[in-house]
């Protein structure tokens, strides 16, 4: 049985993004850790539900790691640094402290990937107003889809966090990504999609992106819209498109390619090809297949490991990610 003995247990990737290009991530906060539990969630259910901001990790451990890793790669492989959690990164307490260092140590932008609840408190717009790119979620339109589609914890009500999203982009010079997810009978109808467009006008997102459950969600039912529903709420919202996988590279600093990829799965599903293409970037390998069918073979043994067959194609992940504390 394969199990990561990565060194690195903040930092991974880097990860192809279809709105940020090739990613560097930091994930701050352990082990599926959400104040929601969105039905299309590609980390599976939620693990731990809290809406308790902690220090996770020490900010210095978190640069130090960051430091170590962007020694040890060509600062050309990446485009900009990802702060997006196992679950949701405005959870983790030293979140401003870090955005802060990262900038004094690289000079990349930082983008924060956020589900937007806490925006409601001055303290976080603040924080999050340290990043160069916010991407926030918006799918639903008002309280009772929002339970449907996003499940927050009870505490955190639609209209207060509609006001953060107000609120935020008033006080942020930065960049503003908000991103729809269209989910079959939830949230696709002309009805639907028309009071979602009607909202997002007020908060003034740079960029409005389309998606669709591309990657297997949290829950088995979730399903795709019909493609003719997926065109017209492109139109409705004037939004670009996000409903397709993305093609860039998987690389990673941990020279094992077997703990490189069980690395990846714990934050992000991965289908064959993409071993594939990892493993294709590592221009020292040779006979790639046989090393992806022995990987394959490894995840499938691997009790950690979710086979998911999701649409025409098939995804290993961990649903519980990894911990390395
Ligand atoms: S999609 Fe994001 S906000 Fe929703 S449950 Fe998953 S991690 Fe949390």
């Amino acid at each position: 049985m394969i199990d990561s003995n990565s060194n690195y247990k903040i930092v991974f990737g880097i990860v192809p993004s279809r709105r940020l290009g090739q990613s560097l991530g930091i994930s701050p906060i352990p082990n599926k850790t959400c104040n929601f539990s969105c039905v299309y969630c590609q980390l599976g259910r939620t693990v731990e539900y809290t809406r308790e901001r902690q220090m996770y990790f020490d900010v210095d451990f978190i640069i130090h790691e960051l430091k170590e890793y962007i020694d040890s790669i060509d600062s050309s492989q990446y485009d900009i640094i990802t702060i997006v959690g196992d679950g949701e990164p405005t959870l983790y307490l030293g979140l401003g402290d870090l955005i802060k260092r990262i900038k004094t140590i690289q000079s990349k932008p930082v983008a924060v990937i956020s589900n937007g609840s806490l925006l409601t408190d001055p303290q976080i717009r603040t924080e999050l107003a340290m990043a160069d790119v916010v991407l926030l979620n918006f799918d639903s339109w008002d309280e009772n889809s929002f339970r449907k589609i996003n499940r927050p914890l009870k505490s955190i009500d639609f209209s207060n966090r509609y006001k953060g999203y107000i609120e935020f982009r008033k006080e942020f010079s930065g960049i503003i990504y908000l991103e729809v997810m269209l989910v079959k009978g939830l949230n696709d109808t002309i009805e639907s999609i028309n009071k979602i467009a009607d909202l997002i006008r007020d908060i003034h997102p740079n960029i409005v992106f389309l998606n669709v459950p591309v990657r297997p969600p949290a829950e088995q039912w979730v399903k795709i819209p019909d493609e003719k529903m997926v065109l017209k709420a492109r139109e409705i919202l004037a939004a670009s498109r996000m409903d397709y996988l993305p093609t860039g590279e998987f690389t990673s600093i941990e020279t094992d390619p077997s703990k490189a990829i069980l690395d990846i799965i714990g934050r992000h599903p991965m289908r064959e090809e993409d071993i594939i293409t990892f493993l294709k970037g590592r221009r020292t390998l040779t006979n790639i297949e046989g090393i992806k069918d022995e990987i394959v073979k490894k995840l499938r043994n691997n009790p950690k490991v979710q086979e998911i067959a999701y649409g025409l194609t098939r995804f290993f992940r961990i649903s519980a990610p990894i911990l390395h504390k």
